[in-house]
């Protein structure tokens, strides 16, 4: 056997009692998969595995996930497949701002699979979509957790021009650990992305996840420099090797520690901060609905 594989193996983690949920159920739960299904839409809560669907669903809280179900990319920590997607869906933004009108809600989160393929790494189609959102459901703020558009500035401004209230990028982790754990992708470009979205004036958003081998002090230097660039909102959640295949889990991190980077951050400036083992970047991202608005009518 491969000798990577044996020391994964050997170093797969039981994952402690804070991190364990109950298998998802409920009839709001099985309503919005309904949904789902009935739209052919996919949904980043099924793709990556996310361990709160049962939460975020009975909350009529989803992430759908635009631009289709395979992504060119292949983070290791990621659960989404790899491989070579379809063309874009013309129709897929409408089936979204029906979903999403149907479901009533105040505030929703989209992301995209990684669309290498593309030109514009689907930003048209993203325009599109935020485009008939807003027609459809004109009262609801709207988050978009895009990919780095390899850094083409051009195609970040298009997705700005059609107006997300929060614009956010995640950086994942630290910049030591970076290549590793988002093979295609840098630290740099994505601050780049980050810094311009701020400079343009969104309200900007990212996320890391912590226990794949970085420092608390790591973190810190960080949070001061998504800080120090205009990023207003930031999430911090444990990492979960979704399988094998994965990145290992290099630590638990308590949620007490989770509880010390969250004053942190907010000691910084952050104007939200959500932090925890079961945190995602679109986990309550309901309550950041209030700072979206107020950016509204500014
Ligand atoms: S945290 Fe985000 S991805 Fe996970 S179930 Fe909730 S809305 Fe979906």
């Amino acid at each position: 056997m491969d000798p990577d594989r044996l020391v994964q193996i050997a170093t797969r983690k039981r994952r402690p009692d804070w991190l364990k949920v109950r298998l998802p159920s409920g009839d709001t739960y099985f309503e919005v998969k309904r949904l789902v299904e009935e739209q052919s839409l996919h949904t980043v809560c099924q793709s990556a595995s996310c361990p709160n669907i049962g939460e975020c669903w009975n909350r009529r809280s989803l992430t759908i996930m635009i631009l289709g179900g395979i992504c060119t990319r292949s983070c290791r920590f990621c659960d989404v497949p790899t491989g070579r997607p379809l063309p874009p869906d013309a129709d897929e933004p409408r089936r979204v701002g029906e979903v999403l009108s149907r479901l009533g809600l105040l505030h929703t989160v989209i992301t995209c699979v990684d669309r290498d393929d593309l030109p514009d790494g689907g930003a048209a189609h993203w325009a599109e979509t935020i485009r008939e959102i807003r027609t459809r459901c004109p009262d609801m703020t709207l988050e978009v957790l895009v990919g780095d558009f390899k850094g083409r500035t051009e195609d970040v401004d298009a997705v700005l021009a059609a107006g997300p209230d929060i614009f956010a990028h995640n950086l994942e982790t630290v910049p030591r650990l970076s290549r590793q754990v988002r093979v295609q992708a840098s630290y740099p470009r994505s601050y780049a992305v980050l810094s311009h979205a701020s400079a343009r004036g969104a309200t900007t958003k990212t996320g890391l996840m912590l226990g794949l081998g970085e420092t608390l002090s790591e973190v810190e230097e960080v949070l001061r420099e998504v800080r120090d660039c205009g990023v207003r909102i930031v999430t911090l959640g444990q990492y979960l090797s979704p399988s094998r295949e994965h990145l290992p889990v290099a630590r638990f991190v308590s949620p007490a520690e989770f509880s010390e980077l969250r004053a942190l951050a907010l000691g910084l400036g952050f104007a939200h901060v959500e932090a925890g083992p079961l945190v995602r970047s679109s986990y309550h991202a309901d309550g950041q609905a209030e700072i979206a608005r107020a950016a509204r009518k500014v």
